[in-house]
């Protein structure tokens, strides 16, 4: 206990910013939903606080606290005094769970997700089957399977994971740059179509692109659950790896992994990093100038990350607007209740909060909505699945590949595949 104390007191220095304003309890998507102080930044500093001060006695009390929590940012980005809500909480989630220790459901996921990527490709088209028998289809591609989960719906499995497919150099014909794709696993094995369109779309568009051998996670689930050590593992394989390749650029299709590599990464890197790392939607915008060509869709809107780099958040709009005239604006911008290991760990928070959402998209008539971030649109689909609404969920470089090169679209698929 004592260690314990001291490791939470490390914290003094950051945990001391915050002016307890209470400027987060209107941010923060848990506060909403419960009105319960120790869901909001404020409640759960000052339990560290309680701890560190010698308030309370018994620290291991905290940790349910402190871990209910969606990671999502929206108190660090919005707090006046600049707290980094985001460090403070991982960190002292690490130090509680010293005490407390990790159950075994979360040990074995970290097991096979972590330590054993390659065994995780091996079980993919396990699970795809399993899914495929195993569930009732609900739409195309998503599932409700009959025991288990919750009952949620969920997005079906890769047969084969996108590294297996996609592992290796990707040579452009008349080569302008050359990048790494990090597709993270949801895209590896669940979404695995928006990282064969990437790569299609880099290539047409003279770009060179590099795909792993293995997907290896970004570590950001063994964080959230409190390992800190094997999240920075994870965080130093990854970027060893992105290095060793001759590229300039890695470009992810996550923002969770973007975040867990390189912004939060970089506190628990080892090493430094030269390589330009950025967002798809940003890299087509922002390096290759791309004005993706207009297409007569149906009611359009769009979902922003919480992890998205918020800078870019007119970037995105725009794509949308230049895709499709038909836009609407969700009024309904908070975040969407996904969070990782939260959805897995509290599913009934977690689609409260999505509910809202989804209620909007499906009373406006929305057909499609886009989101460049796979764990929401996993919650997405699941919220308006269960709204019973209509809309697609989308990740925009679907509809960017089929304006800007619609005419090869069929050609490219018998090339590839
Ligand atoms: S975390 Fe920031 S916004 Fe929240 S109470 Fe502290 S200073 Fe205010
Ligand atoms: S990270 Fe999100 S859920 Fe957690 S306290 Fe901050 S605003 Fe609330």
């Amino acid at each position: 206990m004592e260690d314990l104390v001291k490791e939470l007191k490390e914290l003094e220095e950051l945990v001391i910013k915050c002016m307890k304003c209470g400027t987060c309890q209107a941010h923060c998507p848990l506060y909403k939903k419960d009105f319960f102080e120790q869901s909001v930044a404020r409640g759960k500093i000052s339990m560290i606080e309680s701890v560190y001060e010698g308030n309370l006695k018994d620290a291991s009390r905290i940790l349910k606290y402190i871990d209910y929590c969606l990671m999502c940012g929206r108190c660090k980005n919005n707090c006046p005094s600049g707290v980094k809500t985001d460090e403070i909480f991982l960190r002292a989630k690490s130090a509680l769970r010293k005490v407390e220790k990790l159950p075994s459901w979360g040990k074995f996921v970290l097991k096979i997700v972590m330590e054993k990527p390659e065994l995780l490709s091996r079980i993919s088209p396990l699970m795809h089957i399993g899914l495929k028998f195993g569930s009732k289809q609900v739409k195309d591609d998503v599932f409700k399977p009959l025991f288990g989960l919750y009952s949620r719906n969920v997005a079906s499995f890769a047969k084969k994971s996108f590294c297996d497919d996609y592992a290796g150099f990707h040579q452009a014909e008349n080569e302008k740059f050359c990048v790494i794709f990090y597709p993270g696993c949801a895209v590896n094995y669940m979404y695995k179509h928006w990282g064969e369109t990437i790569v299609k779309l880099l290539k047409k568009l003279n770009v060179s692109v590099y795909v792993p051998d293995v997907n290896k996670c970004c570590g950001i689930p063994a964080a959230t659950l409190g390992d800190m050590e094997l999240y920075a593992k994870m965080v130093d394989e990854n970027r060893r790896l992105f290095k060793s390749l001759d590229a300039g650029y890695v470009i992810t299709c996550c923002p969770t992994c973007s975040y867990g590599l390189f912004d939060m990464g970089e506190t628990v890197a080892h090493e430094t990093f030269d390589k330009k790392e950025m967002d798809i939607l940003v890299f087509l915008k922002e390096v290759i100038g791309l004005s993706p060509k207009q297409l007569t869709l149906e009611k359009t809107s769009l979902h922003i990350p919480c992890h998205y780099n918020h800078s870019k958040d007119a970037l995105l709009k725009n794509f949308i607007t230049d895709i499709s005239e038909n836009y609407y604006e969700l009024k309904d911008q908070s975040c969407c209740g996904f969070g990782g290991t939260f959805n897995l760990k509290n599913y009934d928070s977690s689609k409260n909060i999505v509910k809202n959402k989804t209620a909007e998209v499906r009373e406006e008539k929305v057909k499609k909505l886009f989101t460049p971030c796979p764990g929401c649109a996993m919650q997405l689909t699941d919220g308006i699945i269960r709204e019973g609404g209509e809309a697609d969920v989308l990740h925009p470089v679907e509809l960017i590949y089929r304006g800007l090169i619609d005419s090869d679209v069929s050609e490219d698929k018998t090339e590839e595949n």
